[in-house]
C-alpha cells in the first residue's frame, strides 16, 4: 500500500518510528494507504526545523512571502480536480462538493491571505504633541495548528493560510483520519518553492501527536479545530504554559423557521444546511425550529425532499450524501438515532444504515434522518451528532424559539428564515452564536470573524481576526 509521508525540513519523509496507521477509504470500508504514527520524535524534528527556517521567513518581505504563497494557491487551482478526488475517496464526501467547493475553498484561502497581508497595517495612537504610540505586529514564531476531518484541504489551508502570512513557520497536523489530501499538499509546496521548514506537516494520532504539539514548550501559539472535548483537553495543557490559544469548536445550530418566510427557499435551503457533506460540518442546521402555523407544511414539504437526496457512491455525480467518514463516527451516529427513540422521538425518514449495491455496499452510509416529538433539553437535542441527523420541533412565539435556540451549550452558527427584516435583526442580536446567518446558510465572506460562543470556541478566525491571532502586538510609545 501506498505510504503517505511527514513533511519536514522541506523533505518528505517517514517517521522515525517507521511506524504506520491504516486510512480507511469509507466509501469502501477498506484500508487504501498508509499514514504515519508519529509521535513527539517527529514533532521535535518538525519543530526544530521550523525554529530554524524563522529567522528567514519571519524577515521577507510580506511582497516575497505572498509571493510564494500565490504559486501554491496557483497550484491548488491547477491539481483541483486531482485533490478533490483524493478528499472525496478519504472523506467520504461527494466528488461534485469536493471539486466545487471544498479544494476551489482551500486555494481561496491560501490566495486570501497571501494577499491580505500586502494591505495589513497597524495602528498609530498619537497623544497630541507629546508622545506618539504604534502598535508592531510581529510573528509569533513557530506555530502549532490541528485539524479534523470533516473539511480536510480546507480547515487545514484556514489555519496555515495566515499563519504563514503573517510569517510564522507552522507545525501543523490534519487529522489521522483524512491525511491524504494534506499530504498532496505537502508535494504542492515543494513544488512551489516554499522554503524549507516553513511548514512542517506530522501525521499521525491525536493523543501522540497533536499532544506532542501542545505540550512543546516552544510551539507558542495553537490554533485548533475540532471536538469540543479535545479542545478542553488542549486548552489544559496550554494555560498553564501561557500559549496563546484559537479553539473552533462543536456546535449544534439551530435553524429557525418563521411562518413569514420564502416558503420554497427555505424548504430547499434547510435541506441543504442539514445534509450537505452528510451532516459532518459543524455549521450544519440540526435542529429546525418551525413556527406552528406553517409546521405540517412544511414537514411534509422538506421529508419529501429529504428523501430524495441519493445516498451512496461518492464518486457519482447524482449522489447527495456520501459515506460517513470512519467506522467510529458511523456507529457514533447510529448510536444517537437509538437515543433519540429511547427518548420518545418518532423517526419521520432515514434512521438506517444503507448499503448501496456495488462497490460501496461495506461502506459507511446512513440515511438522511428526521426526528420529530423530542423536547429541546432532551440529549439529542443537546449534544453533537455531527452527522446527517436533524430534528424538528414546533414553536408558537419569538420569545421561545429564542430560549429553545439558546438553550445548548454550543453557540457556534444559527440560520433564521423570515422576510420581517426587523423580527430578522431582533433575533439575530439575541442568538448567542458566532455567526447568524439570515435567509441564508454557509455564506461565507473571508473578511468576516468566523467562530463560537460558549463551548464551540475562543477566539476568531477569518480576515484581521487570524492575522492578529498570529502576532503579537507591541506597543511602542515614543516621548516627543
Ligand atoms: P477531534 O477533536 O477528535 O480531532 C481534531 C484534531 O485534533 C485531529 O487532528 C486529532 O488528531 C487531534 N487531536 C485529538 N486529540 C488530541 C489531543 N489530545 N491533543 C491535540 N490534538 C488532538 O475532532 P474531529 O472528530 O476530528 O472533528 C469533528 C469535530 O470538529 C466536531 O466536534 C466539529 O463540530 C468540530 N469542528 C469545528 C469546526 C469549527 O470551525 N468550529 C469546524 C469543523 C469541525
Amino acid at each position: 500500500m501506498e505510504k503517505i509521508l511527514n513533511y519536514i525540513n522541506g523533505e518528505l519523509i517517514e517517521p522515525i518510528s517507521k511506524q504506520y496507521l491504516e486510512n480507511v477509504d469509507p466509501s469502501i470500508g477498506l484500508a487504501y494507504n498508509l499514514c504515519p504514527d508519529s509521535d513527539a520524535g517527529d514533532v521535535e524534528l518538525a519543530y526544530e526545523a521550523a525554529a530554524a527556517a524563522f529567522p528567514v521567513w519571519s524577515e521577507m518581505s510580506t511582497g516575497e512571502r505572498s509571493k510564494v504563497m500565490l504559486r501554491l494557491a496557483a497550484l491548488i487551482e491547477i491539481n483541483n480536480d486531482a485533490l478533490a478526488l483524493a478528499e472525496s475517496v478519504d472523506q467520504g464526501k461527494p466528488l461534485w462538493l469536493a471539486k466545487n467547493g471544498e479544494i476551489p475553498r482551500a486555494q481561496s484561502n491560501i490566495h486570501f491571505f497571501a494577499t491580505a497581508i500586502e494591505h495589513y497595517a497597524s495602528e498609530a495612537h498619537p497623544m497630541g504633541n507629546h508622545a506618539l504610540n504604534y502598535t508592531l505586529r510581529t510573528p509569533i514564531g513557530v506555530v502549532g495548528c490541528i485539524s479534523p476531518w470533516n473539511l480536510p484541504l480546507y480547515l487545514f489551508t484556514w489555519k496555515i493560510a495566515p499563519a504563514l502570512a503573517a510569517g510564522n513557520c507552522v507545525v501543523a497536523k490534519p487529522s489521522e483520519i483524512t491525511p491524504m489530501t494534506a499530504y498532496l499538499f505537502s508535494k504542492l509546496c515543494i513544488e512551489a518553492g516554499l522554503p524549507k521548514g516553513v511548514l512542517n506537516i506530522v501525521h499521525g494520532l491525536g493523543p501522540k501527536v497533536g499532544s506532542a504539539i501542545v505540550a512543546h514548550e516552544k510551539i507558542t501559539a495553537i490554533s485548533f479545530t475540532g471536538g469540543t472535548k479535545t479542545g478542553a483537553d488542549i486548552a489544559r495543557v496550554a494555560a498553564p504554559m501561557f500559549k496563546k490559544l484559537s479553539l473552533e469548536l462543536g456546535g449544534k445550530n439551530p435553524n429557525i423557521i418563521f411562518a413569514d418566510c420564502d416558503f420554497e427557499k427555505t424548504v430547499k435551503e434547510s435541506v441543504r444546511a442539514s445534509f450537505t457533506n452528510q451532516g459532518e460540518i459543524c455549521l450544519c442546521g440540526s435542529r429546525l425550529y418551525i413556527e406552528r402555523s406553517i409546521y405540517a407544511k412544511f414537514k411534509e414539504a422538506y421529508i419529501a425532499q429529504v428523501k430524495g437526496l441519493k445516498v451512496g457512491d461518492p464518486l457519482l455525480d447524482d449522489t447527495k450524501v456520501g459515506a460517513i467518514a470512519s467506522k467510529m463516527h458511523f456507529e457514533k451516529i447510529l448510536g444517537y438515532i437509538e437515543l433519540a427513540k429511547e427518548e420518545g422521538g418518532t423517526i419521520l425518514t432515514g434512521g438506517v444504515a444503507v448499503n448501496p449495491a456495488g462497490r460501496c455496499s461495506n461502506g459507511y452510509f446512513i440515511e438522511p434522518t428526521v426526528i420529530e416529538g423530542l423536547g429541546h433539553l432532551c440529549r439529542t437535542n443537546q449534544e453533537e451528532i455531527f452527522g446527517p441527523v436533524v430534528t424538528i420541533q414546533p414553536f408558537d412565539t419569538e420569545e421561545e424559539v429564542l430560549e429553545m435556540a439558546n438553550s445548548t451549550a454550543y453557540g457556534l452558527a444559527c440560520t433564521v428564515w423570515t422576510e420581517n427584516l426587523t423580527k430578522a435583526h431582533r433575533v439575530a442580536a439575541k442568538m448567542k452564536s458566532g455567526i447568524v446567518w439570515i435567509n441564508c446558510w454557509l455564506l461565507r465572506d473571508l473578511r468576516t470573524p468566523f467562530g463560537g460562543m460558549k463551548q464551540s470556541g475562543v477566539g476568531r478566525e477569518g480576515g484581521w481576526e487570524a492575522l492578529r491571532f498570529f502576532t503579537e502586538a507591541k506597543n511602542v510609545c515614543v516621548k516627543l
